[in-house]
């Protein structure tokens, strides 16, 4: 039988019916305790499930000798973890009172006291554990959502993984990683990521059943423990249905914010027993989930782990290219669409490895996982810089040359001393190279970034920020960003003839540029209707196929002695087109 709020904590009365156990239930009734009797002793275990218990109280007299009996049913059951067992009787000796503490009772309630002691002692005991409860409630709860942290979850996968071997179930563990969020962070500022993370946890919360466990691990990774359920399929929807509610915009303060999750899911015992295991095969699954785009699930599978020791081989690769000095830059011409001209040029790292030239594409992204996209990054700004010098002792006009950088070679590597030290020993002007920086970087923590960008303005380096439109750049910085050139994304440029949507972002940035004296560079040009369109919206300049693709330092000192760069496939249509080079 229960009575009152169903969502409230429950207290368990095991006892007859009388004055003493009527006392009990009105005090714990005051306290807001939804009560549950147990008159059959036997079926205790079942009604210790309850997951909702803090309380228990049994009436010694009523358990007929079968007290410590049941005393130890209660210790090695999980829910002797949050609650407490109070034992209650008159005049008990001395001895019995030892070995039911050791049984492990909480406490001991004498009821031949007044009527008012015997509330008081409940009361006390009440308390206690309401304060047991919010101490739990600390240690093993994340302060920001309310959900289990860490240590808790770690707990639930544990009787979680042996609950699931002794009904023949599956544990699905889902670590779900929000995409882009220190984004999010660094534009709208800690607080509203504090709020969205908040409301992403109820959200999580309200997909799952109250058999399952959300859990933060801290940052923007999320847990997702489905216990005991009946077929991986179950997990792939539970992921799919997480993907769907993140796809509803969330509304925090006055803005609206649109958010992905990356998700990772491990099952056991398939994946493995093992907290560790587990925890490591769905962060394994996740990163996959990334690579793959983001927004999206996967499936630990076996060969993952075949594809980690690929990368490392190719992360000691890298080491040994870098020692070895096997890379090599090619260079892409950027020309200004109304006269030819070559006017700067991009550098673009490229591996000669066992007699291949290896885009990168197939070595970049395990660089910046490891670091080593630092000492490559300089190396190409080192060896464009050594170039510009060995071209121009051969008499030929060399436009600025533009060089990428991570995110990481802005973090305490002395990039702007490397750079005065490059520009002296090769005689070179600032105005020489730009750097280029892409959104993520430039909105990764903006203020810090916009200091050393000044610094290399002071000197007169030219800033540049690449793969334009695809991240989350806020206007208020781009303002204050002392940034020369916004340089579209080829995303936007592939299908620019055929589709509008596309033409008119190119066309905002074409006309944020100018807004901001900021010169627009269009990346990926590759036919001649995407260039007279560009043109048509008075697109500056034009790197692309059409022009020429990144080619050998010897290759471009060959372009660079031409006046002008006619694009191949222009010969016919050129009278049609305003390039500029018709005289
Ligand atoms: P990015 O900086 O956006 O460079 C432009 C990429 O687009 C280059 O790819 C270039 O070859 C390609 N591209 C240019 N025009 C066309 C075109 O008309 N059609 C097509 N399909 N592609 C075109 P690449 O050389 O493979 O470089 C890829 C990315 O690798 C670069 O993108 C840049 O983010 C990064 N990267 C290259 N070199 C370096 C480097 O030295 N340091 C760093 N940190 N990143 C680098
Ligand atoms: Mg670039
Ligand atoms: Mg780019």
């Amino acid at each position: 039988m229960s009575e009152q709020n169903p969502n409230a904590a429950t207290a368990l009365i095991v006892a007859d019916p009388c004055i003493v156990s009527e006392l009990l239930k009105q005090t714990l009734l005051k306290h807001g305790y939804r009560i549950s009797w147990l008159d059959d002793p036997a079926l205790i275990s079942n009604t210790l499930d309850e997951k909702s218990l803090q309380l228990v109280f049994v009436d010694l007299d009523f358990l007929n000798g079968k007290a410590i009996e049941l005393c130890e049913i209660f210790r090695r059951h999980p829910v002797a973890d949050h609650t407490s067992l109070i034992a209650i009787n008159k005049d008990i000796d001395e001895s019995f009172l030892a070995s039911l503490y050791k049984a492990g009772i909480y406490d001991y309630v004498d009821c031949s006291v007044s009527a008012t002691e015997f509330v008081k002692r409940i009361e006390n005991n009440i308390l206690s554990q309401k304060n047991k409860m919010h101490v739990k409630q600390l240690v093993y709860h994340d302060a920001l959502t309310g959900l289990p942290n860490r240590l808790l979850l770690i707990d639930r996968i544990e009787h979680a993984v042996a609950r699931a071997e002794r009904n023949n179930k599956v544990v699905g563990l889902l670590l779900l990683d929000l995409d882009d969020f220190k984004l999010i962070n660094n534009t709208l500022g800690h607080e509203v990521g504090d709020d969205l993370l908040a409301e992403v946890a109820m959200r999580l919360t309200g997909q799952v059943s109250g058999l399952d466990t959300v859990a933060r691990l801290g940052g923007d990774e999320f847990i997702i423990l489905l216990e005991s359920i009946e077929s991986p399929a179950v997990a792939a929807i539970t992921a799919q249905g997480i993907n769907e509610i993140l796809s509803v915009p969330f509304t925090i303060g006055d803005q609206k914010l649109r958010i992905t999750g990356s998700i990772g899911i491990a099952l056991s015992p398939g994946d493995g027993r093992s907290i560790g295991r587990l925890m490591r095969h769905a962060d394994t699954a996740m990163y996959k989930a990334k690579e793959a785009g983001r927004n999206q699930f996967r499936f630990y599978q076996g060969d993952m782990e075949d594809k980690v020791s690929e990368r490392l081989r190719l992360s000691n690769d890298l080491h040994r290219a870098l020692d070895e000095d096997e890379f090599v830059v090619h260079y892409q011409p950027q020309v200004e669409a109304a006269t030819g001209l070559i006017v700067g040029m991009e550098a673009l790292v490229r591996w000669q490895h066992n007699g291949r030239l290896i885009p990168p594409g197939g070595f970049l992204a395990v660089a910046e996982e490891n670091g080593l996209i630092v000492p490559i990054s300089e190396r190409v700004l080192e060896k464009s810089c050594e170039q510009i010098s060995i071209w121009r002792s051969r008499g030929l006009r060399v436009p600025h040359v533009a060089v990428n950088l991570s995110t990481k070679n802005f973090k305490g590597h002395g990039l702007l001393e490397k750079v005065k030290s490059l520009l002296e020993k090769y005689e070179l002007n600032g105005s020489d190279i730009t750097l280029e920086i892409t959104e993520t970087t430039a909105m990764d923590s903006p203020e810090d970034i916009i200091l050393m960008l000044n610094e290399f303005k002071a000197l007169g380096v030219g800033i540049a920020v690449d793969d334009f439109g695809t991240g989350y750049s806020s206007l208020s910085y781009l303002k204050r960003f002392p940034v020369d050139t916004l340089k579209i994304d080829r995303a936007f440029i592939k299908d620019l003839a055929a589709d509008t949507d596309d033409e008119r972002l190119v066309m905002a940035i074409l006309s944020l540029g100018k807004v901001f004296s900021m010169k627009v560079v269009a990346e990926g040009v590759e036919t001649i209707e995407q260039a007279s369109l560009l043109l048509r919206h008075q697109c500056d300049i034009i790197q692309g196929y059409l022009f020429s693709k990144p080619v050998s330092a010897d290759v471009m000192a060959q372009l660079l002695e031409s006046t002008r760069l006619i694009p191949e496939q222009a010969t016919e249509q050129l009278p049609t087109l305003k390039f500029g080079l018709m005289e």
